[in-house]
């Protein structure tokens, strides 16, 4: 392994990273510049570039750490385009932990970018503010739903006001899923084991997915509970921090972190179970957000060692294959943060073939990134929409009805890009499939 060399610090203009955040020269410098990880990236098969590539990343990260360059918009351009789906990671045969790499210069990235109205104000407002409030983030959601059901949405897209106004907004606006009136609620409440009780599972409600997909969270307790989990919902708990993390402000992640540490730890569960894959990727790395934190870093680990992705835990209970059948043709994405940060690729397959009628076709390049990310789909809206056009042909291929996947990110680009491009596709989480199984065996039995 190299090792870091003196750092030059030879000019105003350069700022080298700083602070207990900055990233860990000893990951850092295990990077040996072998160029295995340049076909997994997405944003290096797209570009070819060299400076758009894992190696590239870490290079720039090594010369701001020595003091040979500073951190300019140029610099920061290379990082932001990296979508984090750390399939790098998995591809690198030196073990150079390029997910927590990033992290920690995001936020070094942060503590220098001069904010614009945008990142800088809304930006701010958005993730300190409405994330971390789930009254909040439900208001204003909410007033989203309100402005799809009154006939506002279709007089505003009709006006062709959006498309006026600066940015990308009457495309993100274009992509904004249709909102059930269904929402999720973590109230406290415990919901009983079907028959005997194999575990107890305290479950992570989320930010954004209780609110967008409420029937899919419903889902989830409805297969946990008939397979013999006790399912609590507890009241206190908070966002898991994962998109603060990706724009790199740690200080809030942390914030958010503890407070679930407190919140879930108080249960007593056997599990954390988590249904979105960046949630779950996030929670099982507390210990290493927390690492500085005396007085809560070794809860954090006891916290991580306890959180399981739903599909992992369902196969390892094991769940009673449901007996419904259903006559669907299915392909599986994987989310990278289920695939590339959790590690797990064969449980979501192996419940998916558990399901009477399901034919499932394998998806060529599923391991490759959609395009969804974070904020990936608001800030890099075009490479994002790059990448998602290459992820829907290969879907195209697999002429398959319904695209599964265990992300809500993910199921959102995937929902876009079918609308996009106009293909009879549904993207839809594994346990939304199970849940329908179960639902057919009590109807037919
Ligand atoms: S995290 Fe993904 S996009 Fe970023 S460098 Fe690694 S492979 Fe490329
Ligand atoms: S990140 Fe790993 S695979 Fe990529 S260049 Fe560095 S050592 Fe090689």
């Amino acid at each position: 392994m190299a090792t870091a060399p003196e750092k030059t610090q030879d000019s105003v203009d350069v700022s080298l990273f700083a602070g207990l955040d900055a990233p860990d020269e000893s990951e850092l410098y295990k990077c040996v510049h072998c160029g295995f990880c340049l076909q997994a990236c997405p944003t290096y098969v797209e570009t070819g570039l060299e400076a758009e590539s894992p190696r590239g990343r870490i290079a720039l990260m090594k010369a701001v750490n020595e003091g040979r360059i500073g951190i300019t918009d140029s610099v920061m351009q290379h990082w932001d385009l990296c979508i984090q789906c750390r399939a790098c990671e998995v591809a690198c045969p030196s073990g150079v932990p390029y997910g927590s790499l990033i992290e920690a210069t995001m936020q070094q990235v942060a503590d220098r970018r001069k904010p614009g109205f945008i990142n800088g104000k809304i930006a701010s407002l958005a993730l300190k503010r409405l994330l971390p409030k789930q009254g909040w983030l439900s208001m204003v959601v909410g007033g989203m739903r309100l402005y799809q059901r009154s006939g506002l949405q279709k007089v505003v897209r009709k006006s062709g006001l959006l498309g006026a106004m600066p940015g990308n907004l009457d495309e993100l606006e274009g992509s904004l899923p249709a909102l059930p009136s269904e929402v999720f609620r973590a109230r406290g409440q415990v919901y009983p084991p079907q028959g005997e009780r194999k575990a107890r599972v305290a479950l992570l409600s989320g930010c954004v997915m209780p609110l967008v997909n409420g029937p899919q969270m419903n889902a989830v307790v409805r297969v946990l509970t008939r397979n013999g989990c006790e399912v609590v919902v507890t009241q206190a708990q908070v966002c898991c921090g994962a998109i603060n993390s990706h724009v790199g402000d740690l200080d809030t992640a942390r914030q958010l972190a503890r407070r679930n540490i407190d919140a879930f730890l108080a249960e007593d569960a056997d599990f954390i179970a988590v249904a979105s894959a960046g949630c779950g990727a996030r929670m099982k790395e507390y210990g290493h957000l927390l690492r500085n934190d005396v007085a809560y870093s070794d809860r954090a680990s006891e916290l991580s060692g306890k959180v399981r992705d739903i599909h992992e835990l369902l196969v390892a209970l094991p769940i009673e294959p449901p007996k419904g059948h259903l006559p669907y043709r299915v392909t599986y994405q994987d989310s990278c943060h289920l695939a590339n940060a959790q590690r797990v690729t064969e449980a979501p397959r192996q419940l998916l073939r558990s399901i009477p009628g399901i034919e499932y076709i394998p998806l060529p390049n599923a391991d490759k990134c959609c395009g969804a990310g974070g904020t990936y789909t608001i800030t890099e809206r075009e490479f994002s929409m790059r990448v998602l056009d290459t992820k829907m042909s290969a879907v195209r291929q697999t002429q398959a009805d319904i695209i599964a996947t265990a992300n809500p990110g993910c199921l959102m680009q995937l929902q876009y890009g079918a609308q996009r491009e106009g293909m009879p596709i549904e993207a839809r989480y594994i346990t939304d499939l199970l849940d329908e199984a179960y639902m057919k065996e009590s109807e037919s039995a």
